[in-house]
């Protein structure tokens, strides 16, 4: 085991705006590689990536299961990604773990809303891709426009190693740029390879022009392809594949594909660009972590030898309540039975089994090594974002980011003895989902659930029905408030208590003011002439930091608040950290009930697409909800709009989209800001 084996892994998601096909592709790469006989499809709720019973009768993608594929001797992993937004989470947490992605754009709809952010959020994440532009057989589907819009939104980093022909008789064949021939698909199998043919004449131009633009981004990386193609008119393959594969590494340069997942064309060569140019885990950089006692980050290379460093990206049960750990061994090996350290918990956790994943299907492995993404099982204190190690050495990996929920509902069960059994459904579903949180509600007594979006809760509910067998019924939902102040104040709060036979006594005066617009909790400190002594100023930082969880206006978390410390009464060995902290909590309380107490909502940013003739009701629509449309451009034959809205306009928004646009319409939300809740304020004032 070693450098060789880890040479030939792949670690591939496939990303997409909805509908462009991420699923038919997936299912076809099973397929043609042997994984699956017969071609799921997704119209027919039989995908087999998408096995959770919700994605089927949805028709999307929700989780990221990984599966494993083989071609060419090589193991391609690939990791299918979500592409509706309320799990963007999804999204993020696997960019993380890929090393490089297929993009697939449809040839009839271009570069969406959707498909644009996660172009972006890929290329935040550094992951080299390749463009597969897909459903050449659809009526509309235009190749070369579909590129044009690519390079106008995307910019000029494409590099086409096909030019489908044919535009109007369904894109029957493609010219092969690198290979320089014609293949042709048979239209009545799917499965047959192309035919090859040499280049007709009347396309040697063609070829010849995409063929210079292939060995130009070539030459970017290796100025002795530029040499050879001037020397003889062309490049060898041996050369040209090995310095483009430089230039896509570098993220510069995207190998654009094409074909139709539907009917099974270009997967082969799609397989093929995927061993071409995208990276295995060695030419990826090491990933850095910080060990237990902090210090220096150290890097933990894609080596089988090294000490082990691991990231468990997911958590799931699966059908039996095994608790799966997908995890994304960067290095070191972990073989079956391996004790290994989990530094956030400081416990060692027992590896019982490893699994490699075929979609729904485990095959039993001995040992997972550096670069591989597998299943383990057997942790009982891990949960997503944990990073593992060896006993001596483990590391801290950089956490996962996950956003915080935006949108809540109380949730009940249908009779009270179901109860508890809600209850721990829910803690299941929150140490798989990082982004869903369970909390009771003081004043009512209800569970209240929070996600990102109304999608997400619906997804949530439904699985404690189906998988937990609970009759559940969610509330209306409410967006996640937070709080702030508009003023500026200042208090004195005040411990003086009897503690187990000894006095506690400070006082603690705060000022209390407005911070900028998302900057979080800011901590100004004190005045240098207040003279106060070495602990106490960070027990009144962190003390002031609790006190944020619940807000004088209604008990919201409290953002964007800046507090300073005034002055201290300490009163010798009585002022302990106890009573600084309880001093603290009761100034910063009661200066920021006196300090004009905000109540804020969400915001989101809408982009929404739409034919010409709806854009009229679209933005009617928008203009109902409150929204603040920023811009307006056009878009070919269909308008998009930009626009700012509070997230509590925007529920059912999808349905009636679909209805104003008799399905036409598509969008993208994501959260932007938060704003004060002019509105819910006054409801909340007016105790309703
Ligand atoms: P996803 O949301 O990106 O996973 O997209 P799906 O794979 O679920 O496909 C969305 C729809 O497009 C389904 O109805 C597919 O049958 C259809 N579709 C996918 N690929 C093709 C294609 O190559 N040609 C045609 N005509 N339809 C396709
Ligand atoms: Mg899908």
């Amino acid at each position: 085991m070693g450098r060789e084996e880890i040479q030939r892994l792949r670690n591939i998601g496939i990303i997409a705006h909805i509908d462009a096909g991420k699923t038919t592709t997936t299912e076809r790469i099973l397929h043609r590689t042997g994984v699956s006989h017969r071609v799921g499809t997704v119209d027919e709720g039989t995908a087999v990536m998408d096995w959770m019973a919700q994605e089927r009768e949805r028709g999307i993608t929700i989780t990221s299961a990984v599966t494993t594929a083989h071609w060419h001797d090589h193991i391609l992993n690939i990791v299918d990604t979500p592409g509706h937004v309320d799990f963007t989470a999804e999204v993020q947490r696997s960019l993380r773990i890929l090393d490089g992605a297929i993009v697939v754009i449809c040839a009839v709809g271009g570069v969406e809303p959707q498909s644009e952010k996660v172009w972006h959020q890929a290329s935040e994440y550094r992951v080299p891709r390749i463009v597969f532009v897909n459903k050449l057989d659809r009526s509309g589907a235009d190749f070369e426009a579909a590129l044009a819009d690519m390079r106008k939104r995307l910019g000029n980093i494409f590099v086409p190693l096909v030019v489908p022909l044919g535009r109007d008789e369904g894109y029957g064949s493609v010219l092969d740029l690198p290979g320089n021939r014609l293949l042709t698909w048979d239209p009545d199998n799917p499965d047959a390879p192309p035919a090859a043919s040499p280049v007709p004449k009347e396309y040697a131009d063609i070829r010849a022009a995409g063929f210079e633009r292939i060995v130009e981004a070539a030459g970017d990386a290796d100025d002795s392809i530029l040499d050879e193609f001037l020397e003889t008119g062309d490049v060898d393959r041996d050369h040209l594949v090995p310095a483009l594969r430089k230039a896509v590494l570098t993220g510069e340069v995207h190998p654009v594909l094409a074909g139709s997942a539907l009917r099974g064309r270009g997967i082969r060569s799609l397989l093929d660009s995927v061993l071409d140019y995208l990276p295995s885990p060695l030419d990826v950089p090491p990933v850095t972590g910080t060990l237990v006692d902090g210090g220096e980050p150290v890097a933990r290379p894609p080596n089988p030898d090294a000490p082990l460093a691991a990231l468990v990206y997911k958590v799931m049960n699966d059908e039996n309540r095994n608790r799966l750990y997908y995890t994304r061994i960067y290095s070191g090996t972990v073989p079956r039975g391996a004790k290994i350290r989990n530094p956030r918990t400081h416990t060692d956790e027992r590896i019982t089994r490893i699994y490699r994943m075929h979609s729904n299907r485990k095959e039993a492995l001995d040992a997972a090594i550096a670069g591989d993404i597998v299943v383990l099982v057997g942790p009982k204190k891990t949960r997503t974002g944990d990073t593992l190690g060896t006993p001596q050495g483990a590391v801290f990996l950089e956490p996962i980011d996950f956003p915080d929920p935006v949108i809540s509902a109380a949730i009940e069960p249908g009779t009270r003895a179901e109860l508890p059994e809600l209850e721990r459904a829910l803690a299941e579903m929150a140490i798989e989902d990082p982004t869903f949180t369970v909390k009771d509600d003081p004043e009512t007594g209800q569970k209240v659930i929070s996600g990102m979006g109304e999608l997400h809760l619906e997804v949530l509910v439904d699985r404690v029905r189906r998988e937990f067998g609970i009759d559940a019924r969610i509330g209306q939902p409410q967006v996640a408030y937070r709080e702030t102040v508009g003023g500026v104040a200042t208090a004195t709060g005040l411990f003086d208590r009897e503690i187990a036979d000894f006095q506690h006594r400070a006082g603690v005066t705060l000022e209390v003011s407005p911070g900028a617009r998302s900057s979080g909790f800011a901590f100004v400190g004190t005045d240098d002439s207040a003279d106060i002594p070495g602990p106490v100023p960070g027990w009144v930082e962190s003390a002031a930091r609790d006190s944020l969880t619940s807000g004088p206006f209604a008990g919201y978390p409290m953002l964007d608040i800046r507090v300073r410390i005034v002055s201290v009464d300490l009163y010798g060995d009585a002022s302990t950290e106890m009573a600084v902290r309880g001093a603290t909590s009761d100034g910063f309380r009661q200066a920021a009930t006196r300090a004009e107490p905000v109540l804020l909502e969400p915001v989101v940013r809408l982009e929404v697409i739409a034919p010409q003739e709806a854009t009229g009701d679209v933005m009617r629509d928008l203009s109902a909800r409150n929204a603040t449309v920023t811009g307006i451009e056009a878009r070919g034959t269909r308008e998009k709009a930009l626009a700012t809205v509070p997230l509590s306009r925007m529920f059912g928004y999808a349905t009636d989209l679909r209805s104003a646009t008799r399905g036409r319409g598509t969008f993208s939300m994501e959260m932007s800001h938060y704003e004060p809740a002019t509105e819910a304020m006054k409801r909340f004032r007016s105790g309703a």
